[in-house]
């Protein structure tokens, strides 16, 4: 691998470490060969161009559809001591006119640009006299004409290749299938590309579906308070009606959520966008016009309130949560009448007979995805010819595995109401006549006399509608819609109702049973130690972002914070050892930090000497660390440099602090004095494997030290 790339990755962006094949397409890309990069969403594609734009001479053209987001993402850039700009519709020509100057003049490492913009016959001219790096050519999936993203000025883009044949290209995408992938090859002219394709998990996400029982948006409501208080989110519903009113209600009881979809006007939706991406903790709730390339790090949940027509659509809109790799939720509610709704549009749509077959058979994938009751990660990532070993552990069916009962005598009573009734009559009507319920319109039609009448008492309405979902959703029945959504018999309905095949299905469960079980913590932040330090440091980055008008999380992300607390840096290069914090930021940001920091620490530990001393005195009663930590509700870190203090004045033992054997200890001094880099101890922590945190080899350090004087 470059050494030169791995300094850029440490100097430039604050990161150790190269994920998945970040290093090798880097490598493909420096070389001047050409790559299709397959990676899922936080996947970190972006650095895949960046850096070995950097590395090579000249200036790097990004090609992005996501006008909206350039902004955003050059200042990232410019954040990082990257030499970025963007051209699209939103400058003024003067503003466009020094950008090409800079560009002429070869000041700058990357340029965003949006593709109708770059195939203007000026803008290729100007190019033709420019020194140019590589293309990048994001969300490639816009080129097929298959996909919902479409974007026709996509097709055009394989005129770069024969107008500049030299210069290597990358195209990238998230979008998983091999239809797109085999689309994208050849509409680019990408047949020498090598291609690149990562797993698509995201292990981060924790998949949730539950079946709507009428009382879904109390459910959003009470999963939103309980488990993401305060956090930025995605409410996804189906028409712009329901946004509307879902928004409302959701601001009325106290959340910050704000409404997004095509008949708003361009400004407001223009601003409730900013308002999402640049502030802490705002939900939007929209249609899924909403999302493309949101890139937005800290999304800590999507929710659908209803169903995604295809298991891409549910996988690309849920793989918007979570990017910064931290815990998120796809959390989904669906019920019977998104059913109906859904194979209702599809059978109107005007499309050709073989199109529809394509999205019957995506529609019957979501809907047998909603019914399992095996881990869903793994029958997702089956999905799209990927492969998970175990179950995940990490989504409802693993943590709750649901209840199946045998449903076989059931479903033959239900099917035969629907034969009896004439095969004309919705889910409603044949669940009352299961019910016996005693109403006109059933006597109307002499219905109470049939022989099914009443004979579904064991169950309630609940039971059988959640019944009747599963067998839509299995094709036992089907909807007719120009009947009005009457119910009829299927040829796979026969078997079962003749008894010769049995039917196990998912148990239906009541929300208030679900609630008790599922899991309490306040929001993901919940787990960082110290609550106090976490919001100054949020406070001082909110301020920071404010003042340059840029999303706080340009600034430094929730990780990185995060971080800052765990390890409590006290100078700037223990401030550097901390991922996400490159050269420019430390020396911007630095001072600012270290002195939330510092003041912090001296707040909770002042006077120092007497809380090292009580520290000491404690652990001389015999209390280790960890107790000691918990007693005087301060951090671990702290109590340990109290102990490695004591330990470098010799009045504590280094084996009694860390409780390691005297064999261990050599191997840590022995890896401290081979791998420690001007005393920092990251090097160190690395080569043993992360095996031993940093407390531990700062109590090392601190009797090495005691040992020089
Ligand atoms: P994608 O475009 O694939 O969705 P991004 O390029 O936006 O992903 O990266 C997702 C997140 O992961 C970003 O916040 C980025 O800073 C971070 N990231 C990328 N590569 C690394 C790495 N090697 N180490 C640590 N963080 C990384
Ligand atoms: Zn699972």
């Amino acid at each position: 691998m470059s050494e030169q790339a791995q300094q850029i990755l440490q100097r430039v962006f604050g990161f150790s470490q190269f994920r998945l094949q970040q290093d090798e397409i880097i490598a493909q890309l420096q070389n001047g060969g050409e790559a299709l990069v397959l990676m899922p969403t936080g996947g970190g594609k972006s650095l895949c161009y960046q850096i070995p734009a950097l590395i090579r001479e000249g200036t790097g053209l990004v090609v992005s559809p996501l006008i909206a987001l350039m902004q955003d993402q050059v200042n990232a850039l410019q954040q990082l001591g990257v030499r970025a700009a963007y051209l699209n519709s939103s400058l003024s020509q003067q503003e466009a006119q020094s950008v090409e100057l800079q560009l002429r003049q070869g000041e700058l490492d990357l340029l965003y640009v949006a593709p109708e913009r770059l195939m203007m016959p000026r803008m290729l001219s100007l190019l033709e006299c420019t020194k140019i790096a590589l293309f990048a050519i994001d969300e490639a999936h816009c080129v097929s004409q298959w996909g919902h993203d479409f974007r026709p000025e996509y097709i055009q883009l394989s005129v770069l290749h024969e107008r500049f044949p030299e210069v290597p290209r990358i195209a990238l995408t998230a979008t998983a299938d091999t239809p797109t992938r085999r689309e994208i090859i050849q509409r680019l002219a990408l047949e020498d590309a090598k291609i690149f394709v990562s797993g698509f998990d995201r292990p981060n996400i924790r998949y949730r579906i539950s079946e709507n029982q009428g009382n879904a948006r109390d459910r959003l409501l009470r999963f939103i308070r309980n488990e993401h208080d305060g956090e930025a989110g995605i409410v996804y519903c189906l028409s712009r009606k329901r946004v509307d009113e879902t928004a409302a209600w959701l601001s009325s009881k106290g959340l910050d959520a704000i409404p997004y979809h095509a008949g708003m006007s361009a400004q407001d939706r223009q601003q409730n966008q900013a308002r999402f991406l640049r502030e802490d903790g705002v939900i939007i709730v929209a249609t899924i016009a909403f999302g493309m390339g949101i890139d937005k790090p800290d999304v800590r949940f999507v929710a659908h309130m209803n169903l995604p027509k295809s298991l891409e659509a549910y996988y690309q809109e849920t793989g918007r949560a979570g990017r910064d790799g931290l815990p998120a939720d796809a959390w989904m509610i669906y019920g019977l009448q998104d059913v109906i709704m859904l194979k209702q549009m599809q059978e109107n749509s005007d499309t050709d007979e073989a199109h529809k077959r394509v999205e019957r058979h995506k529609l019957d994938a979501m809907l047998g995805f909603c019914e399992l009751t095996s881990c869903r990660r793994q029958a997702l990532l089956r999905y799209f010819d990927d492969h998970l070993d175990e179950p995940c552990g990490n989504c409802d069916t693993c943590i709750e595995p649901p209840e199946t009962w045998d449903a076989t005598v059931a479903a033959q009573k239900a099917l035969s109401c629907v034969h009896r009734t004439g095969q004309r009559f919705g889910v409603n009507y044949v669940v009352d006549v299961l019910l016996g319920k005693d109403n006109s319109r059933i006597q109307g039609f002499g219905h109470d006399q049939l022989s099914t009448f009443g004979i579904g008492k064991e169950l309630d309405q609940n039971d059988w509608r959640n019944l009747f979902r599963q067998l839509i959703s299995r094709g036992l029945l089907k909807v007719d819609i120009e009947a009005y959504g009457g119910l009829q018999l299927t040829e796979t309905s026969r078997p079962v109702l003749r008894g010769e095949q049995a039917l196990h299905l998912r148990k239906f469960v009541k929300s208030s049973k679900t609630k008790s079980k599922t899991r309490k913590t306040s929001n993901v932040y919940g787990k960082v130690a110290d609550e106090k330090l976490w919001e100054a440091l949020r406070e001082l980055r909110a301020d920071l972002a404010r003042q340059q008008g840029v999303p706080a999380y340009v600034i430094f992300h929730d990780a990185t914070l995060m971080e800052m607390v765990e390890r409590q840096p006290q100078t700037g290069p223990q401030l550097a050892t901390i991922t996400g914090v490159g050269e420019r930021k430390l020396e911007a940001y630095g001072d600012d930090f270290l002195e939330v920091i510092n003041n912090h620490l001296s707040e909770t530990s002042a006077p120092p000497v007497d809380t090292a001393d009580e520290t000491l005195q404690l652990f001389r009663l015999g209390m280790n660390a960890e107790s000691i930590s918990q007693q005087r509700g301060l951090t671990p870190s702290t109590i340990y440099s109290h102990l490695a203090s004591a330990i470098q004045k010799g009045d504590a033992e280094l084996q009694d602090v860390t409780g390691l054997e005297e064999s261990t200890l050599i191997t840590l001094r022995n890896a401290i004095d081979q791998y420690a880099e001007e005393g920092r101890l990251k090097p160190v922590y690395e080569a043993l494997g992360e095996e031993y945190d940093y407390n531990i080899l700062r109590c090392v350090k601190a009797s090495m030290q005691g040992e020089v004087i």
